[in-house]
């Protein structure tokens, strides 16, 4: 067990060394008191249908804002986070802050409002995360396809597992979907067997759409796979007009990316977005 720990946050300190985090220790007693010191905020993607151009949906992204390191992103700190545990207070901070929100912007008047939230894979494994869900959609009287939860191929491993926690939360009334689609490792398969709504193309794929004419194919097949299967499609990391212009002629009905918007704080979505809506 031990040894196993070591292990984990060896692969850490390689793969995400910092300066400055000098170690993984200092780094994570300051991630241990970053709920109560209310240094955790979320900001929020929007997610564009391209036919109409009206924004239905954003993407709560995590942010940690510490005194001592500044901001950090979501990739050097989740990894430590899921390594330590300390992803799930963490990861349920986020579905109550996001209830809240989506209550607050219910509540003016932003009825139809949906919000997508990151699940990782220590999160996904947590047997009560179905009644946390719903004891807080309850809690903040939020109508359960308000929420949108996103699940990489990685927390999908085992199939029984994951089949009878994703049958749970459809139960709930949430809808599912899969982040990064296609970067992970999962066969096809579990695209018959699990009760999906969403994929999402990876941005490494939508990244290199006009020079690539494999991320092309790759981009097109994913869309139409989606289709037939009754599932929508959502692209990921769309930053130029001419990625638009394909992802529309390719029938991709939502994308979300800095060509839109960037990720921004809750209260700039009221303003900017919100209120033209
Ligand atoms: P993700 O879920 O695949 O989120 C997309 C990432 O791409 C976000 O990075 C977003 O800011 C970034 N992005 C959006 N549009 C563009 C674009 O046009 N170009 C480029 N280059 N990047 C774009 P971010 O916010 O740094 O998050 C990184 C990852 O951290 C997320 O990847 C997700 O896996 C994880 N994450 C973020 N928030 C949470 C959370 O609340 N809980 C958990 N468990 N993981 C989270
Ligand atoms: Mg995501
Ligand atoms: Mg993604
Ligand atoms: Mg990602």
């Amino acid at each position: 067990q031990v040894k196993e720990k070591g292990k984990a946050h060896y692969r850490f300190y390689q793969s995400d060394m910092n300066v400055a985090f000098p170690n993984f220790i200092l780094m994570e007693s300051h991630l241990r008191r970053a709920i109560e010191k209310e240094e955790l905020l979320i900001y929020y993607q929007p997610q564009v249908n391209l036919a109409t151009g009206k924004i239905e949906s954003f993407e709560a992204l995590l942010r940690w804002q510490n005194r001592k390191f500044g901001f950090v992103t979501p990739s050097q700190f989740i990894p430590l986070a899921e390594d330590t545990g300390l992803i799930i207070p963490i990861g349920e901070w986020v579905i109550e802050n996001v209830c809240e929100q989506l209550s607050k912007w219910r509540s003016k008047g932003y009825q139809s409002v949906r919000v997508a939230i990151n699940i990782s894979p220590k999160q996904f494994q947590q047997h009560q995360l179905p009644d946390i869900i719903n004891r807080l959609l309850k809690k903040y009287k939020l109508p359960p396809d308000s929420l949108e939860i996103e699940i990489t191929e990685g927390a999908m491993q085992d199939t029984r597992t994951t089949l009878t926690m994703l049958n749970r939360l459809k139960e709930i009334g949430i809808i599912i979907s899969v982040d990064d689609f296609g970067t992970g490792y999962s066969s096809l398969n579990y695209l018959k067997r699990f009760p999906l709504d969403i994929l999402k193309i990876d941005q490494t794929f939508v990244k290199e759409i006009q020079q690539s004419y494999k991320d092309a194919a790759i981009t097109k097949t994913i869309i139409h796979l989606a289709h037939s299967l009754g599932l929508e499609v959502v692209a990921e990391g769309v930053e130029e007009m001419e990625q638009v212009e394909f992802l529309l002629n390719a029938n991709c009905q939502k994308a979300q990316g800095f060509y839109f918007s960037k990720p921004v704080s809750a209260l700039e979505i009221e303003e900017k977005v919100l209120v033209n809506q």
